[in-house]
């Protein structure tokens, strides 16, 4: 979680002013992130009619994202892929019959406060609640997270009622987004499992690399390096425009560090749902030396049924992206079902 330091929000002010953002640290990009339907839609020059559908959506999961996120989307265009990620619409007050607030009966799976472990080998740590963006889709937009904020006194409780027998090898760190924690926090976290002789493997599962490439800063590379357990960065990008000069600038300074690169993609209607954006995405993805990995159908949350491709089109979708694609950046089509070992593929 980061300190607001209210000085470092009056630097970073002056600065914008004076047209330098880019030199603002990343702390001070967090601080100064878009935290209003308002802002967003002036900013891209949309009508503010816009407004009143956003305000509702709002008030439930508030708008976030970081200024280099919305610079990458297209000024008027109010059906930008970027854009649909972020701005509620009034779509998502629709009632919806199998959309429920917890679709993954996450409250079933978790062990002890904070950690999930619901397969084989991997267990999932809760780091923190706060992340540089809100997905209009995330499946965690009604989590408790109250009950999940961690100090490091419960990382270690948590992390004790790990079996020591090898039945667990890799800890997911997970949230939010763990690389909202501070480079101190996030290396004594990473030294605490590293007293863990039985994990030989951590990942971390961000959109930082996105939301901002100034994440990826020397402090994090050289937490990350000589650990005693290999690492795993699973990115999140839902499109090949995500993806630009800044972050592939980013994840090459990463993949010196890490063991392996995946990407995980939510398939959303009206922003990644045709065989030429997701071809595109994994082409992008593979210059920048990350791997698609999961491709996955949305999670039934109340308030993003409109995202929803249904499962009709899956099949005719998967045949044209795998005519477009070599077979290592075909993504894995799959879904969560609660009470499943696995994600469950989707044979289409
Ligand atoms: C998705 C998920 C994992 C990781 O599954 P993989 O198939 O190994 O990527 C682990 N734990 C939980 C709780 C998950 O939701
Ligand atoms: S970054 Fe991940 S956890 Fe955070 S809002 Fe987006 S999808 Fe949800």
């Amino acid at each position: 979680m980061i300190a607001r330091n209210p000085v470092a929000v009056e630097v970073c002010d002056a600065k914008l002013d004076a047209q330098s953002a880019p030199s603002l640290s990343w702390n001070q990009q967090i601080a100064d992130m878009i935290k209003s339907p308002q802002e967003l839609l002036s900013l891209l020059e949309l009508p503010e009619a816009l407004l009143q559908d956003a305000l509702p959506g709002h008030a439930q999961f508030p708008v976030r994202a970081t200024r280099d996120y919305v610079r990458r989307m297209k000024k008027g265009d109010p059906s930008d892929p970027l854009l649909l990620q972020v701005l509620p619409l009034h779509l998502e007050q629709q009632e919806m019959i199998g959309y429920s607030a917890d679709p993954l009966s996450e409250a079933d799976y978790t062990a002890s406060k904070g950690i999930l472990q619901k397969y084989h080998g991997r267990a999932l740590l809760i780091t923190t609640s706060a992340c540089a963006i809100h997905c209009r889709y995330c499946f965690r937009r009604h989590f408790p997270y109250s009950e999940h904020r961690q100090s490091r006194a419960q990382w270690k409780e948590a992390l004790a009622t790990l079996p020591g027998d090898g039945g667990v090898s890799e800890i997911i760190l997970s949230g939010g987004d763990p690389l909202m924690l501070n480079n101190p926090v996030l290396d004594e976290l990473l030294t605490l499992i590293a007293e863990l002789p039985q994990i030989s493997k951590v990942r971390l599962h961000t959109r930082l690399p996105i939301m901002l490439p100034d994440r990826i800063d020397q402090g994090l590379l050289d937490l990350l390096s000589n650990r005693p357990f290999k690492t795993i960065m699973v990115i999140h990008a839902n499109h090949g425009a995500e993806l630009d000069a800044s972050v592939e600038k980013a994840l090459a300074r990463l993949r010196p560090v890490v063991h392996m690169m995946l990407n995980q993609t939510v398939l959303l209607k009206g922003v990644n749902d045709d065989s030429s954006t997701l071809a595109a995405l994994s082409e992008r993805l593979f210059e920048c030396g990350v791997t698609p990995y999961y491709l996955h159908q949305l999670d039934k949350v109340q308030g993003a049924a409109h995202f929803d491709c249904g499962d009709e089109r899956l099949s005719s979708l998967m045949q044209a992206l795998r005519a477009k694609l070599p077979g290592y950046l075909v993504p894995r089509l799959v879904r969560e079902i609660p009470g499943a070992p696995s994600k469950t593929p989707i044979f289409a």
